[in-house]
Order: structure tokens, then sequence, then C-alpha cells
């Protein structure tokens, strides 16, 4: 493993990757195939008449909120707001896409057409069905991403207005560096090659924030949603930056004002030399989670009843790490082979330092402790706070509904329960056991909309994080769950 560590990841799917799509389908397949132009007829068909009205959410939960689609299963969009920017049913769409990989791709059109949703039609003439098409799709990509990077430094603002307004006299040096560390940072627009699109994170719906290259990606297929809720995923990526992990970086300036993360503070010492960083000055310094300007909002989410959080201990990293070592010793012993691990084993050792040096810190960090939580957790809290200032400053309580209601756009679009298992036992039934990969892939689908590792489940992160908010809950006008407290 690479240190540092610093990729943060809004969602990993991994569903679709599994089975590649070739030329033809084979023979037996027809009848399947058949079966499921039906179906997507029908849901071609279902998807027409998409209300712009936003739906009341009764009870402040994930739930409720969930509810509001059970009459949307069948349909590829789950709301559209005036302005023509809709929600995709993210779990229809990585459901088809499966179900078309696996019969290799028997249809000539997607069923979902919009380029933004099949990132391909992005890059090659072929998918995008022409040069004349490509440059359309391109130039859409563009447009979006332009709005998208609006909406990022309107966000940057305010979460620098944010910390500002947190300042004391005893935070103050960790405010000025977290300061800095989202100061830095920049939407990624991606060069529209497959190299890019495919191998970073965008094969699938997908925003993540990486520490070395101090930027956020925000992929294809969440660029037409809905203002608000590009709002919220931007918030939660940019929030990222100063984490329980990623606040323990610290970044250096050279003269000519580029930024390298600190190799002192993100990597064992055998890792670097002094040279990597010569002509680099200090800019932003490590903040640990002792000094953290959020530690009572950290320790509050961690807690058992709100995210319950369990940071691994450090006897478990540092046995992950020793079993590591052991298994490269026995494949050593097999293959009588013992120079080339010599490398991989004096750098794992140097990991175990590290981490037993800096373990109250590194024990947030998801990619060390295979446990992404606490950083998820309070990605998702800091966010929340940045909404909440936002929602207070829209006049209209109207407005302000619908703005609430559009940050949810992806808990809602890609983990409801009822959405995700209707597709799912649909595609089931029409393919029996045509593909194993696709069966399994389904049933990963059903059984885990959610992330387990990286992230907490959507269901908790809504009820104890989004909707727990009083200002989400004012404006939604949900009933509060009284077991439950924001945390402050
Ligand atoms: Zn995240």
């Amino acid at each position: 493993m690479k240190l540092p560590w610093g990729r943060s990841i809004l969602l990993v799917l991994v569903v679709a990757g599994t089975v590649l799509p070739s030329a033809h389908a084979a023979p037996g397949d027809f009848e399947v195939i058949e079966q499921l132009t039906q179906v997507r007829s029908a849901i071609k068909k279902a998807s027409n008449n998409v209300s712009c009205e936003v739906p009341a959410v009764k009870s402040c939960s994930f739930a409720s909120l969930c509810g509001n689609f059970s009459s949307k299963t069948q349909s590829m969009y789950l709301y559209t707001n005036a302005s023509g920017q809709a929600v995709p049913n993210y779990s229809m769409l990585v459901n088809m896409q499966t179900v078309d990989a696996c019969l290799k791709k028997p249809f000539k059109e997607d069923l979902f057409t919009d380029p933004l949703l099949n990132p391909e039609k992005l890059f090659t003439e072929k998918a995008a069905g022409g040069k004349a098409q490509l440059k359309e799709n391109q130039k859409r990509y563009n447009s979006e991403f332009a709005r998208a990077n609006g909406i990022f430094k309107d966000v940057q603002k305010r979460l620098i207005a944010y910390l500002q307004s947190q300042r004391t006299a005893d935070n103050s040096a960790a405010i000025e560096a977290s300061i800095r560390k989202i100061e830095i940072v920049s939407m990624n627009q991606l060069s529209l090659n497959d190299e890019v699109l495919l191998k970073t994170g965008c094969e699938m719906p997908n925003a993540f924030y990486v520490a070395q290259t101090m930027a956020v990606t925000v992929c294809p297929q969440f660029l037409g949603l809905p203002d608000a809720s590009l709002f919220l995923i931007i918030a939660h990526e940019l929030s990222h930056a100063i984490d329980p992990c990623n606040s323990s970086y610290g970044y250096l300036q050279s003269d000519k004002g580029t930024f390298i993360l600190d190799p002192r503070t993100s990597m064992p010492e055998s890792e670097y030399s002094e040279e990597s960083h010569k002509g680099y000055n200090r800019f932003a310094d490590s903040v640990g989670v002792d000094e953290h300007p959020f530690k009572e909002a950290i320790a509050c989410l961690n807690s058992p009843k709100v995210m319950n959080v369990q940071t691994p201990s450090r006897a478990s990293v540092l046995k992950r790490v020793d079993d590591k070592m052991s298994f490269i010793q026995e494949k050593d012993s097999e293959s009588g082979e013992e120079k080339n691990s010599d490398a991989q084993m004096s750098r794992l050792q140097s990991e175990k330092e590290f981490f037993e040096k800096h373990h109250k810190d590194l024990q947030f960090c998801g990619p060390i402790t295979g446990n992404g939580h606490a950083q998820e957790a309070f990605a998702d809290w800091l966010a929340v706070q940045i909404v909440e200032k936002k929602i207070v400053e829209i006049p209209s309580s109207a407005d302000a509904k619908r703005f609430a209601f559009e940050t949810q756009a992806y808990s809602f679009g890609r983990s409801c329960a009822n959405l995700s298992q209707a597709m799912n036992a649909k595609a089931k039934k029409i393919m029996g056991k045509k593909c194993e990969t696709v069966d399994e892939a389904l049933a990963k689908a059903e059984l885990k909309p959610d992330h387990d590792h990286s992230h907490p489940k959507m269901a908790d992160r809504v009820n104890s994080i989004y909707l727990a908010n009083p200002g989400l809950q004012k404006a939604l006008g949900c009933v509060p769950d009284k077991t439950r407290n924001a945390c402050k």
C-alpha cells in the first residue's frame, strides 16, 4: 500500500464492472431478451410522467423519504424540478447495466439515453453514435461541469465562512490550518477519455476527494442532478479535506505556489527523502484529533447513540499488517524466492511503526484500518451544517423545502430498499440462473445497496445526521424522531 491513504469515496459500487460486454448474445438468450424488451418498454412508458412536485416527507426518517417512491419503482427518473434537473433511479441504472453486460448488450440503445449516465458516450464516437453526437455529448458534459464548478466555489466560500465563524482563542491555529486545506481544493474536470473515466472511480455513479491531488471529482452520472443535490454531494466531498483522518496531514508549498502533502505527516520516514520536499515551505499544519476544531462533534458522531463508529483497535490494525507479512513469508518459503519480498516486508514494517506512532489520528483513516465510518459521518455532518446555513437564506418556504428535499437525491436515488429490491427481483426472475456473475452481482446489490466497510448504511446517515438536523427538519416540515439528537 502506497502512503498516504487520502482517497475518500462517497460510494463504491462494484456491480456492473464484473461482467464485460462482448459483441453478440448467445442463441439461448432470445427468450430472455424478448422479456427484457417488454420490461424496457413498460419502464419507458412509466417514465413519461415524472412529477415536479416535492413530496411530503412526513417523519424525519429515511423510511418516510423512501416511502414517496413506492409507486416509482418502474420509473427511470424519480423526480424532476422545474429547471429539468432530474434524479435518476440509480438502482435501476446499475441493475440494467449489469443485465445488459451479462447478455452482451443485446439492445442497440441503452435504456437510459442520457450520455452523462453512460459515460462511454462521452468519449467514443461509436458509443455516442457518430462524430457530431460525440461533440454534442461533450458539450453537455462541459456545461454541466461548469454548473457544478459554480456550486463548488459557492460551497467552498461558505465552508470557509463557517470555519471562520467557529474561531476561538483556543482553536485559532487549527481553524487556520483547516481553512488553508479547504482553500487549495479544486474540482477535477475530467479529460474525456476512457482511461480517466473508467479507471479512476467513475465506472459507476460516484464522487470522491483525493488528498494528494487536493481535488474533488464528481463523476458524470451525478452532473445532471438538481443544484441542491450537487450542493450536498460537493459539501460532503470538500469536508473530507478536514475529516478526522485527512486533518492529520499537513501541506507544503513551493516558491512557485504548488502544494504537496507534507511527507513527514503522511508517510513513514523510510518512504521519502529530504530531497522530496526540498524548496517547500510550511503551508497548512497537521491537526490531530485532540486539536480538531470539531472534536466534540466527532466524539458525538462516533458515540453509540449516534453512528456507533467502532474504530478498529491498535492491536487489530497491527495484526492485519502482521498477517500480511506472514502471508508473504509463507509464499516465499514455498517459491524459494526471497529477494522480491524484501522491499515489501520492509515497507510493511515501516507502515507498522508509523501506525503505532500515529495511531491516535490514523485510527480514523478508512484506507488503513478498513473502516471509514468516522470520516464519512464527519463529512456528512459538516456538509449538513453548510446546507442548514444555506437554507436560512432562502426567502420562500416552498423553495427552502424544495432545496432541502433535493439535497437528499443521492440517498433516495441509490439506496431506498423499495427501489433496489423491486428492480432486482424483476431482473432475477427474467434472468433465472442465466449468468452466474449477474446473479452474484444482483444479490450483492440487493443485500448491500450501501457500502459496508467504507461507508455507514445510508439509512443511518440520513436518520442520524441529515434528517436529524433542525434546519433540514424545519424546511421539510417533517416530524422529528425525538430519540435522535443532532450532534453540535
Ligand atoms: Zn465520503
